[in-house]
C-alpha cells in the first residue's frame, strides 16, 4: 500500500514516524509523496497540550470522513479526492485516551500507543484481513521494537534532510513534573544499550549522515535508571565515568560523522564531566536546550522541577565559562496555576540573566491526571497571551543582541540547502544551532561544512559570506 504519515509534536515523534516509515517499507509498502496519493494514512499524535491533541484527533477525523466518503471540510475533501482506505492513529494521544479513542473516532482502523509503534506493519495486515478498531496500549516499561529502523537516508524521509538523523537514546521520563503528561504516556525511563546506539550511529554515518541528534526527554539521565554500558565494553579512553559523557566520547570517534547534538536536558545533568565532554570532544556541538519553565523559586518548587533559579543560572554559567558563545535555549510555561505578576517578572528577569539564545514559550494547559490539573487554572487566557507576547518580545530583542556579538566572526556551518525565503541563498546551522544564511560559492552539496563570515545579525538568523576557502 502507498502510505503517508502526518506527524505532530516533538522530535521524538518525528523519529518514531521515521522508524514506522522504514518498517512499512521493509514490509513492502511504498511511501507516498503526498497524503492524496496514500491508501494508508497514519497520524502520529501529541498530547502535551490540549491543542496539540485536538489537532491530531481532528486531522484523523477528517481522514476517516474522507475514507467513508462523507468529507465536508476542506482537508477532508482534498483527502476524499485521494484514495485513503486505512486510517491509523499512533503516539501519545492514544495512550492518554485509551479505549475512548474509538468514541471520538469510531471509524478508526487502529490506534497504537508510543512504545508499540513497531507493531504497525502487523496491524496493517490485520486491518487488511478485515479487523477493525484495533487498540494497542504499551506498558510503562515496554522496550519497543524498531528503534533503530531508518528509512533510506539518501532520500530523506518525512522531510528530514538526508545528512541529519535523530537517534533515540532514552525513552520515557521519571521526573513527574506537576504539569506534564509525558511520563504517563511515554512510560518509565529506559536507556538503550550504548553498544546499540554506537552501532546505529556508525551505520548512519557510513550511509552519509553527517549530524546526529540524540533524543531523550531528559537525555542527560542516560544510563541512570538502567545501566547502558555492559561489563565487557572497553573503558573510556578519556576517563569519563558518567554514562552520557561516555556515550558522547564513543560517538565522537565515529568515522565520517561531523556533529553530535542532543535534546532535552535538565540542569541536574550539567555535571563537570558533561562540560569536559563539550570542551574536549570536537564533534559535540556547543548548544544545549535546557528548559527552565519558570524563574520563580516558588513556582519551580510547585512544578517539582528539583532546582532553584540560582542552581539553574549556575548551570548556564558553567556552560558559558569555557565558551562565551555557547548557545543555551529554553522552554518556558506562562500562566501556571497561581502564577502571580511577581512570579512572571521573576521568569522575565531569569531569561535576561541567562541570556538565552532562543526560547519557546508555552501557555499552561491542564492535562488530565497530572498533579497540576487538580489546581484551578486561574490565570485568564488573555493574561497568558499577554505574558507569552511579553516574553517573545523580550526574546526578539535579546536574540538580536546576542547575535550582534557574532558579527565579524567566522562560523562553521553545515549547509542544508537553498533557503526557503530566498532561493539564491543557502541556509545551514552553526555549532550553536543558529540559522546562518549565505550565498554559496561554487558547487556545494547539502551536508557540506563551510566557513561563513557573519556580516549581519537578526533576532533569529545570521547572514554571512561564505569564505573562498570553501570547506571549513
Ligand atoms: N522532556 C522535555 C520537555 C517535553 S514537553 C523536558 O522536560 O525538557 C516540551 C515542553 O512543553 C516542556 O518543556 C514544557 O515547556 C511544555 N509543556 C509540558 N507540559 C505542558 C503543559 N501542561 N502546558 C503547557 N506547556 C507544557
Ligand atoms: Fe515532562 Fe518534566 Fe519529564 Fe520533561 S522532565 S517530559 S517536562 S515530566
Amino acid at each position: 500500500m502507498r502510505f503517508f504519515i502526518h506527524t505532530y509534536g516533538c522530535q521524538m515523534n518525528v523519529r518514531d514516524s521515521e522508524a514506522v516509515a522504514a518498517m512499512l517499507e521493509a514490509a513492502g509498502h511504498e511511501h507516498a509523496a503526498a497524503e492524496q496519493d496514500a491508501e494508508l494514512v497514519i497520524v502520529n499524535s501529541c498530547t502535551v497540550r490540549d491543542m496539540a491533541e485536538r489537532k491530531a484527533v481532528g486531522k484523523c477525523g477528517n481522514l476517516i470522513a474522507a475514507k467513508e466518503g462523507r468529507g465536508k471540510s476542506r482537508s477532508a475533501r482534498s483527502a476524499a479526492e485521494g484514495c485513503v482506505k486505512v486510517v491509523g492513529l499512533m503516539g501519545c494521544a492514544v495512550k492518554r485516551m485509551g479505549a475512548d479513542v474509538f468514541k471520538s473516532l469510531p471509524g478508526l482502523d487502529f490506534a497504537v500507543g508510543p512504545r508499540r509503534f513497531g507493531m504497525i506493519p502487523r496491524l496493517v495486515e490485520r486491518v487488511l484481513a478485515g479487523e477493525r478498531r484495533i487498540l494497542e496500549l504499551p506498558d510503562a516499561d515496554e522496550v519497543p521494537v524498531g528503534l533503530d529502523a531508518h528509512p533510506d537516508v539518501r532520500r530523506g524521509a518525512n522531510g528530514f534532510a538526508c545528512f541529519q538523523s535523530y537517534v533515540t537514546v532514552l525513552l520515557g521520563c521519571d521526573n513527574r513534573c506537576s504539569y506534564c503528561i509525558v511520563p504517563d504516556v511515554r512510560g518509565h525511563e529506559y536507556s538503550r544499550p550504548a553498544r546499540e546506539v554506537v552501532a546505529e550511529v556508525a551505520s548512519l554515518a557510513a550511509r552519509g549522515v553527517k549530524e546526529v541528534c540524540l533524543l531523550g526527554q531528559s537525555v542527560l539521565r542516560y544510563g541512570r535508571r538502567n545501566p547502558a554500558w555492559g561489563e565487557c565494553d572497553a573503558p573510556s579512553p578519556g576517563g569519563f565515568h558518567e554514562p552520557f559523557p561516555r556515550l558522547l566520547e564513543a560517538l565522537n570517534a565515529t568515522p565520517g560523522l561531523e556533529r553530535i547534538r542532543f535534546t532535552s536536558a535538565h540542569p541536574g545533568g550539567c555535571t563537570d564531566e558533561l562540560v569536559r565532554a563539550y570542551r574536549t570532544l570536537p564533534r559535540v556541538c556547543r548548544h544545549l536546550h535546557l528548559p527552565v519553565q519558570s524563574g520563580s523559586d516558588r513556582v519551580l518548587k510547585e512544578m517539582g522541577r528539583h532546582y532553584t533559579r540560582a542552581e539553574y543560572l549556575a548551570a548556564v554559567a558553567k556552560l558559558r565559562a569555557f565558551d562565551p558563545e555557547f548557545a543555551v535555549t529554553t522552554d518556558v510555561i506562562v500562566g501556571y496555576p497561581g502564577e502571580t505578576e511577581a512570579d512572571f517578572e521573576a521568569t522575565r528577569s531569569l531569561m535576561e540573566e541567562a541570556g538565552f539564545d532562543n526560547a519557546f514559550v508555552f501557555k499552561y494547559s491542564p492535562r488530565p491526571g497530572t498533579r497540576a490539573a487538580a489546581l484551578p487554572d486561574d490565570v485568564p487566557t488573555e493574561e497568558k497571551e499577554r505574558r507569552d507576547q511579553v516574553l517573545l518580545a523580550d526574546q526578539q530583542r535579546r536574540g538580536l543582541e546576542r547575535n550582534s556579538r557574532l558579527v565579524g566572526t567566522v562560523r562553521k556551518v553545515l549547509a542544508e540547502g537553498p533557503s526557503l525565503r530566498n532561493s539564491a541563498r543557502w541556509s545551514g546551522r552553526d555549532s550553536g544551532n543558529r540559522i546562518v544564511a549565505f550565498e554559496p560559492k561554487g558547487q556545494i552539496a547539502p551536508g557540506t561544512l563551510v566557513s561563513v563570515r557573519i556580516v549581519e545579525a537578526h533576532p533569529q538568523i545570521l547572514i554571512g559570506e561564505m569564505q573562498e576557502s570553501g570547506c571549513a
